[in-house]
């Protein structure tokens, strides 16, 4: 990855290589059909770049949280089966349904909203969600002979066609997610005893497809592991054969040479406890940089790793690089991969008290997405 453009404040760098080397290797390693989870645009690496190259790399499914999401792929010319499962209440379902978009079904009134999407020559695809235990959506087990007799009924009279049988694991213990495993089978057995055989069964995510063997079924719903992050506090992604998709840096802005005692950013929350060089990288918290991260999150800048010095304002931080010869222009790497010499998104992740999901979801559109191919 070569240095920042000129006139470039800030970016990150998409590798969509990495990402498709992701997807094969985690297709070797858990032998089921991969669907790619690009929801909240790919977590912040470009919904379109990242399905493109998730299927380049062998994902047979993508899926997405909500309609929109989905027919912007599609527009983009993805023509990948593409799933969407949390709908708005009367969400009129008849664009997805024409552009192919598959339907998660989490009630009655969803079901009977997909059926009256279709067309006499073209049922809609649906996969019928049963909550298994994690307590948001997903058929509720009260309903659910009803909800599934009705999708066999609709079904036999084409207007639709269920694809498959779905849901979604707490991760809180293996235990509870085994015990959310037979519930989700025993659905899947009452749906075939209604005439809904075959289907494609999936309830792991990243986590449980690499922990749990018993979870991967026909399909797993891979996000953050496609990105190349690890769901694991205790394994690294290097340790599961993964490679971070999404570098973060910035071009140095203003170099300052200070005196000892120099209060830094608002707040003075830092001090200068020698005469010393300050750097300002321009990013902050309203690119995703998060401000709980202040005096804390780390920063390698000529291949000496920092850290924020005072705090994270809205566009820009400052790092104390002591007598270090940085220079205005300077690449500052806040996370990429560990391999090649980069933070982790996990270390800004524990220096905000959050997970390395939301350090790269949040980072803002005025961050220039850059895609390369390693
Ligand atoms: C976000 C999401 C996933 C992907 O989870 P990861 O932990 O990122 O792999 C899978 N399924 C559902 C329903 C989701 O909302």
């Amino acid at each position: 990855m070569s240095g920042l453009a000129d006139g470039v404040l800030r970016e990150a760098v998409i590798d969509t290589g990495a990402l498709s080397a992701n997807v094969a290797a985690l297709r070797r390693m858990l032998s089921t059909d991969v669907m790619a989870v690009v929801k909240a645009d790919a977590y912040g690496h470009g919904a379109v770049r990242s399905a493109a190259a998730a299927v380049a790399g062998g994902a047979a499914r993508l899926g997405v949280t909500d309609v929109a999401e989905a027919l912007q792929l599609r527009r983009a010319g993805i023509d990948a089966p593409i799933l969407a499962w949390l709908h708005a209440p009367g969400t009129v379902f008849d664009e997805a349904a024409a552009h192919g978009i598959e339907l998660g079904i989490s009630s009655m009134d969803q079901l009977q909203a997909a059926a009256a999407a279709a067309s006499p020559d073209r049922p809609v695809a649906v996969h019928l969600k049963y909550e298994t235990g994690l307590g948001r959506n997903g058929i509720a087990p009260a309903d659910a002979a009803a909800v599934t007799a009705e999708a066999a009924r609709l079904e036999r009279i084409g207007r639709l066609r269920v694809v498959g049988i779905f849901s979604h694991l707490s991760n809180a213990s293996h235990d509870d997610d085994r015990t959310a495993l037979a519930r989700f089978l025993q659905a899947v057995d009452a749906a075939a005893a209604m005439g809904l055989t075959a289907r494609v069964r999936h309830i792991a995510a990243t986590a449980a497809a690499i922990d749990l063997p018993e979870t991967r079924l026909d399909c797993v719903r891979l996000g953050i592991g496609v990105y190349g992050l690890s769901p694991f506090a205790d394994r690294s992604s290097a340790d599961l054969g993964l490679r971070p998709v999404m570098t973060l840096r910035a071009a140095v802005a203003a170099v300052r040479r200070v005196p000892a005692g120099q209060g830094v950013s608002y707040g003075y929350t830092y001090r200068t406890d020698r005469e010393t060089t300050l750097a300002l990288v321009p990013i902050g918290y309203a690119d995703g940089v998060p401000r709980q991260a202040s005096n804390a999150g780390p920063v390698v800048i000529g291949g000496r790793r920092f850290h924020v010095a005072g705090r994270v304002a809205m566009d820009q931080f400052i790092v104390d690089v002591g007598d270090a010869p940085v220079a205005v222009g300077d690449e500052a790497v806040l996370f990429g991969d560990p391999a090649r010499g980069a933070p982790g998104a996990e270390e800004w992740a524990a220096a905000a008290s959050t997970i390395n999901y939301e350090i790269v979801s949040r980072i803002g559109p005025r961050v220039p997405r850059r895609t390369v191919t390693s």
